[in-house]
């Protein structure tokens, strides 16, 4: 058994290993990304990238995504240095993430600066998450919300 496995129920794990051949869903993906992206930065967020917040060892909060967002994810392989365990992303390479283009949505709308613009970001995080739980059901996939960490440990990632 990979470590970390045994946290996440056998169903999410079928539920990403199914998204990761689908590519015109991962397509799909990609583009409400790239429509998320675009709508968070007309908020005026920035990021200054000490990578401070992708390291939940440290930091109290978790990172959440969909069966589809880990498949999206995991087109980008894991860099070889990236370091893996409970908590520990292994796309960090400190301070930068190896994975921007394909990192979930949670990542995308996660901002420190400005204050005014990082409630913008956080706001957009529901609508676009609900669209993409939606396209599960839309290409016959399962869904599954999983904590970030704990899937690419137990996918190997
Ligand atoms: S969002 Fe904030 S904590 Fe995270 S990398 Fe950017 S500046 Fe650092
Ligand atoms: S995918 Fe990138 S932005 Fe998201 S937690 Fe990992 S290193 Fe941070």
């Amino acid at each position: 058994m990979r470590p970390g496995s045994e946290a996440l129920a056998a169903a999410a794990i079928e539920a990403i290993e199914r998204c990761r051949g689908e590519r015109e869903f991962l397509a799909a993906i990609g583009a409400l990304y790239r429509e998320a992206d675009a709508v968070i930065a007309r908020a005026g967020c920035d990021c200054r990238a000490c990578g401070r917040c992708c390291r939940f060892d440290r930091m109290d909060h978790r990172l959440f995504a969909g069966a589809g967002e880990i498949a999206y994810l995991l087109q980008c392989p894991p860099p070889p240095e990236g370091i893996r365990g409970p908590l520990r992303c292994p796309y960090l390479i400190e301070p930068h993430c190896r994975a921007r283009g394909y990192r979930p949505l949670g990542c995308r709308t996660h901002f420190c600066y400005p204050p005014s613009a990082v409630q913008d970001a956080q706001d957009a995080y529901e609508p676009f998450h609900r669209r993409l739980q939606a396209l599960h059901e839309q290409f016959s996939l399962p869904y599954a919300y999983v904590e970030l960490t704990g899937a690419l440990a137990a996918l190997g990632g």
